[in-house]
C-alpha cells in the first residue's frame, strides 16, 4: 500500500517487512535456532544446510528470499533457522570438517 507521506512509507514497509519475517521464521518452524534454542529475533538467520547462501541473500533483509519463503513461492526442506553463533559453527563444518566444528560449543542460556 504506497502512501504519499515518505516516512510514513518507510514505517510502513519496516513493519512488512518484520511481518514478512515472522511468517518466513513461522514456515520453518519456528523463531528458534535448531542447535542451540536462541529465540532472540535480533540474532537468527536463515540458513542454507548444504551451503550456497551467498548466492541467495542468507539474511533476513533479503527482501526477495524472505517474501518467497513467507509467501510458500520457495520450498523450504533446505532451510533451517540458526543463531548467527550457530550459522558461524555450521560454515566451519561445511569448510573444516565436523573435527575442527567439534571443538567448538555454542550455548544460549
Ligand atoms: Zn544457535
Amino acid at each position: 500500500m504506497p502512501y504519499k507521506d515518505p516516512e510514513r512509507q518507510r514505517s510502513y514497509q519496516i513493519e512488512y517487512g518484520a511481518k514478512l519475517g515472522k511468517l518466513a521464521l513461522a514456515r520453518l518452524g519456528g523463531p528458534r535456532c535448531v542447535n542451540c534454542g536462541c529465540d532472540d529475533e535480533r540474532l537468527l538467520e536463515i540458513n542454507h544446510i548444504r551451503g550456497g547462501g551467498r548466492r541467495e541473500g542468507h539474511n533476513l533483509r533479503g527482501y526477495d528470499f524472505i517474501h518467497a519463503i513467507a509467501t510458500g513461492k520457495r520450498l523450504v526442506e533446505d532451510l533451517e533457522v540458526r543463531c548467527k553463533p550457530c550459522n558461524v559453527l555450521h560454515y566451519v563444518t561445511l569448510r573444516f570438517g565436523d573435527a575442527a566444528a567439534n571443538r567448538f560449543r555454542v550455548s544460549w542460556s
